[in-house]
């Protein structure tokens, strides 16, 4: 074991080992193993202790990572656990599906060639010790209050909303609309990112520490917003961002052309033992298909990876841009490269071909031209440059809008940004409704599981200040 920090000037950067790509195909198991702990300490032992630490600058949760670094170099991997939990209500989830490249590790200072701490893996590895350890344990509120609140959603917004309230005492309900707890965690994002136990654990621990969860309760069908609010003290909305972008244009009608969300969700049904009669019918079964993934975000990546392992004949991804300027995270694309998936770059569906059912797509080369107003260069079409892709499966992942909140919730009073998020008063949390506050998806629009959380623990905190001051006699 080291015994001291500062160590990436002897100790190369090692990340957790990767699956190999023949392997990982044929199944949704994790790609990345976990750390052991020597290899954690050893890691962990390459920051440099920075006065200003940029890493925790750039997280989220202004996670206090130094300080769990040095505690895990020094295998006190108890106290490493307490300081990582303090800040982030899931950090095994966020070691592992963050996109570390653009947040901590990013912008760790260790220069370049040495490589930066491995910051996610080391922050993924401290829970899922501390779990093994049995040092994660159920909430147990010092006293109970007697106000209650509601959270529509149980996502990573609504789940850490719960944890932060109910260590203070409220009792809280959760509603969501699905049979499971995780939101986009269990039903978007696929095993081989996150496997599901990692985030149905939470949703057994969450229980025991008495958070109430209502599923199969849809806010707006089974129950009307109108009813929570007069049932509990404060309501928080965290639903997410689930209309799906549609691409329009000849044959964009046909069968076996699908929205992503729909297809992953099968898929994660389907692993998660459920009976999916699109899955079984093969509707979203890209077994023995050609698979064609339109976009270039995360969510096309899901899909990419997520085709090649229900065994596609072939797996393409058409993305307008080039590959330097894909939304989606470049060390998700090299692993989908090296699972077989091809990409084709700079290139747009002009039309859908076939009878009745999709047998191609007909798409056009395009090329990036100058700025536009927001800085972005312009896409546009190479003249002459059509060719035909054939395909049996076209999966759109084009991003994701809101919902018609105020419509879905019969509440018009809602008030709503010009792209359909929820209006909130940045410091307050609070809706335009009093009472009512919001985090997550559906105050950002399409995001991050970790800025999720952070909306959901400042929400939680401004629902205990505004609580406080309805009910001064049961403060503090
Ligand atoms: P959600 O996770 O969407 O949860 C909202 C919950 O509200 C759901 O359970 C839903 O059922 C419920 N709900 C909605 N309407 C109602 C209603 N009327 N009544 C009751 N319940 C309702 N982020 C990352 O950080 N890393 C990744 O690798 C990553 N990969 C992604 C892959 C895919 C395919 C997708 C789609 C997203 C991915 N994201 C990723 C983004 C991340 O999942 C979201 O930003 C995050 O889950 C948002 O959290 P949330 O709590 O706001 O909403
Ligand atoms: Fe990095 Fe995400 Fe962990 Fe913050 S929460 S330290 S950004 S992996
Ligand atoms: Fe350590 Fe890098 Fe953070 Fe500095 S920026 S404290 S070296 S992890």
């Amino acid at each position: 074991m080291p015994d001291r920090m500062l160590q990436f000037v002897s100790i190369l950067q090692q990340t957790p080992a990767k699956r190999a790509a023949g392997d990982r195909r044929h199944d949704f198991a994790e790609i990345y193993e976990e750390y052991a702990p020597p290899e954690a300490a050893t890691q962990a032992s390459r920051c440099s202790q920075c006065g200003i630490p940029f890493c925790q600058v750039h997280c989220p949760l202004s996670n206090n990572i130094p300080d769990w670094l040095k505690l895990a170099a020094e295998q006190r991997l108890e106290e490493a656990y307490e300081i990582s939990s303090a800040t982030n209500n899931f950090p095994e989830i966020c070691g592992r599906i963050c996109p570390q490249d653009r947040l901590c590790e990013g912008n760790c200072v260790i220069e370049k060639g040495f490589e930066s701490v491995t910051i996610g893996a080391v922050e993924r590895f401290i829970t899922d010790n501390a779990f093994a350890q049995g040092w994660v344990k159920p909430i147990r509120p010092r006293r109970e209050r007697p106000q209650s609140v509601g959270i529509i959603g149980a996502g990573p917004g609504g789940l850490a909303a719960a944890e932060q309230l109910r260590k203070q005492g409220y009792q809280v309900h959760v509603y969501d609309r699905y049979d499971r707890v995780g939101g986009l965690m269990v039903y978007g994002i696929p095993g081989f990112k996150l496997e599901k136990p990692i985030v149905l654990r939470r949703w057994k621990l969450l229980e025991e520490g008495g958070v109430v969860f209502h599923l199969n309760c849809a806010v707006g069908r089974d129950v009307s917003l109108a009813e929570l609010r007069a049932r509990h003290d404060s309501v928080l909305i965290a639903t997410g961002v689930y209309k799906a972008r549609d691409i329009g244009g000849p044959g964009a009608g046909l069968s076996g052309i699908v929205p992503a969300l729909d297809y992953l969700t099968a898929a994660n049904r389907h692993g998660l033992g459920d009976d999916v009669p699109a899955f079984t019918d093969g509707t979203m079964d890209a077994r023995a298909k050609r698979v064609v993934v339109v976009g270039g975000g995360d969510t096309a990546m899901d899909c990419v990876r997520t085709a090649v392992r229900q065994g596609a004949a072939s797996v393409t991804c058409l993305y307008r841009r080039d590959r330097a300027n894909m939304p989606g995270s470049l060390r998700e694309v090299k692993n989908a490269e090296e699972e077989g998936v091809q990409f084709m770059w700079l290139a747009v569906p002009e039309a859908f071909l076939g009878d009745t059912g999709v047998s191609g797509v007909r798409a056009q080369h395009m090329h990036l031209g100058l700025p536009d107003a927001s800085g972005r260069q312009a896409v546009e079409p190479v003249p002459g440059s059509s060719f035909t892709k054939p395909a049996d499966l076209v999966i759109k992942a084009l991003g994701f809008d809101p919902e018609d909140l105020p419509g879905v919730f019969g509440a018009p009073e809602l008030a709503v940004s010009r792209w359909g998020t929820l209006t909130i008063d940045h410091r307050s949390f609070m809706t335009s409704l009093p009472g009512v506050f919001a985090a997550g998806d559906i105050v950002r629009g399409a995001s991050l599981v970790v800025w999720a959380i952070r909306d959901g623990r400042d929400a939680a905190a401004a629902m205990h200040a505004h609580m406080q001051q309805s009910a001064p006699a049961v403060a503090a």
